[in-house]
């Protein structure tokens, strides 16, 4: 990739004293109700689709510098994922702003009674480091197809990705109603003392909990799209060998540096052999040269991650089945199998963020659902691999996890238009799509109540109340 050489320095923190005053333009611009005119939502998203595509190669390169990843999974998940996703957006924006007519009793329904779409405001969006234009451009689809104004706050950890979206939103949305804040905690937390009608946060629960404490002083709603460990209940029944393909690809996706990256498996003792097999000759296929030799074989975005999953690695009491090789100069950490005793081992205490996959042998399916309901508990996601259809919705049944796929990893997070939200400790809300375009949005019930003719079917509510008004409701 010959955009892999381009590299990028990381923007510079926006000032401080300049956060409020930023503020007070895009509210100032939202109040002008430029962004109610739905055209002019069309224009900002048609030209986002142009900043994307003009700036495709900067996207991959960018990514290649953060995460070593490869230009096919840059534009599969943040450059072209996002074009395809505006495409989408254009053809229904439409169809989302059109004020709904809904059906009410006898007594509302002379009042023509609808939900009204309306922007919500100002709204923050604060992404991660792993997919720095995904988590970012993703929900302000949403947000400027409802019509609000919209801060960025990007992950300073990806500094080069952080250095081509701001070039992005700067260049090609309007200036007014668009702003990127870049810098880590202390202009952060400026933006979080600033009243904001909504805030969309993409990270870990600790921080979750502090943007959740400062939006509450607002009253602002937040999307809260969060992580967990993240299950993989392989069961007597599957299709191992495809189960080992799907397992394997879906860890090695952004070096497991994904939110919805199977964390451990558990599988019965009858297919453990079977499924360990597979999977290190599915990553010799995938990757025929070698781990590291491969490009399209991401790194650890730092040298604190990388330290915390080496760490991980070498204090599990576990068997490493495959893998465990670590290079610290390149942050390189092979794709690495371990077999653990039970949930008290250090690699089932925490979301592993890397490409480490511990398992656990558990038989019986029910003690299987016990233990993940137990260490799990509300992950993002949750993956089953089984023949039986039954069995499928009987695991689905009696687990809970922001979202699921059955036979496969990470898929029902892939689509630009499917709803993608946590639940529990993984999060609230979702968005996407129309999920996108309904979080940002206020459904605002309105009634065009008749005219006087209708006082003499409305003289039933007021006073005096007289028993014989009450039987007319
Ligand atoms: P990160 O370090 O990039 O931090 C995320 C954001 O939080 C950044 O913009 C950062 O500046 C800000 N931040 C950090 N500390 C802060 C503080 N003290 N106060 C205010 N803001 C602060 O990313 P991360 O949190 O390490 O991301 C990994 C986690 O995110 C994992 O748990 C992963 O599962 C989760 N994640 C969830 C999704 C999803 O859509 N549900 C997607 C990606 C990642």
């Amino acid at each position: 990739m010959s955009s892999a050489h381009k590299t990028f320095s990381a923007p510079p923190a926006t000032p401080i004293s300049d956060i409020s005053a930023t503020l007070t333009r895009l509210r100032t611009t939202f109040q002008s109700h430029k962004t109610r005119s739905v055209e002019w939502r069309k224009q900002q998203l048609r030209k986002l689709w142009w900043g994307l595509h003009d700036n495709e190669s900067d996207i991959a390169a960018s990514l290649w510098q953060d995460l070593r990843k490869s230009e096919h999974e840059a534009l599969q998940s943040d450059g072209i994922w996002l074009k395809n996703a505006i495409i989408d957006a254009l053809g229904d924006i439409d169809t989302w702003v059109k004020e709904v007519p809904v059906s009410a009793d006898l007594l509302s329904k002379a009042g023509s009674p609808t939900i009204r779409k309306e922007p919500l405001g100002v709204v923050l969006i604060i992404g991660a480091y792993n997919y720095p234009f995904q988590l970012t451009i993703g929900p302000l689809l949403g947000a400027i197809a409802a019509g609000n104004c919209v801060i960025i706050k990007p992950s300073e950890i990806s500094q080069a990705s952080c250095a081509v979206l701001t070039k992005i939103i700067t260049d090609y949305l309007d200036p007014d109603a668009f702003a990127v804040v870049n810098g880590a905690i202390p202009e952060t937390t400026e933006l979080l003392e600033q009243k904001f009608d909504k805030i969309c946060y993409t990270g870990n629960g600790v921080v979750g909990r502090i943007v959740a404490t400062a939006a509450a002083k607002h009253l602002t709603p937040t999307i809260l799209e969060l992580g967990g460990l993240n299950p993989v209940i392989v069961t007597k029944n599957a299709d191992i060998k495809t189960a080992a393909r799907r397992i394997c690809w879906g860890k090695a996706l952004n070096a497991g540096q994904v939110c919805l990256s199977p964390d451990y498996f558990i599988v019965p003792s009858s297919k453990e052999a079977e499924l360990v097999s597979l999977l290190a000759s599915s990553w010799r296929k995938f990757y025929p040269n070698g781990l590291k030799a491969s490009p399209d074989y991401p790194r650890i975005v730092n040298d604190r991650h990388f330290q915390r999953i080496k760490k991980l690695i070498e204090s599990t009491s576990g068997e490493i089945k495959i893998g465990g090789q670590t290079d610290e100069s390149e942050k390189f950490i092979d794709l690495t199998v371990v077999k653990v005793k039970d949930e008290n081992d250090p690699l089932m205490k925490e979301e592993i963020f890397g490409p480490v996959l511990p398992y656990i042998v558990i038989d019986d399916l029910d003690d299987a659902i016990a233990f993940v309901n137990r260490v799990s508990d509300t992950p993002l996601a949750l993956y089953t691999f089984t023949t039986d259809k039954k069995e499928a919705d009987y695991i689905l049944g009696r687990t809970r996890s922001g979202g699921a796929t059955v036979n496969d990893t990470i898929w029902h997070g892939a689509s630009h238009k499917l709803a993608f939200g946590g639940v529990g400790e993984s999060g609230m809300g979702n968005y996407r799509d129309k999920f996108g375009f309904d979080a940002f949005s206020h459904h605002r019930t309105t009634v065009r109540q008749a005219g006087g003719w209708f006082e003499a079917v409305l003289d039933a509510r007021y006073p005096p109340y007289l028993p014989s008004k009450l039987s007319q409701y």
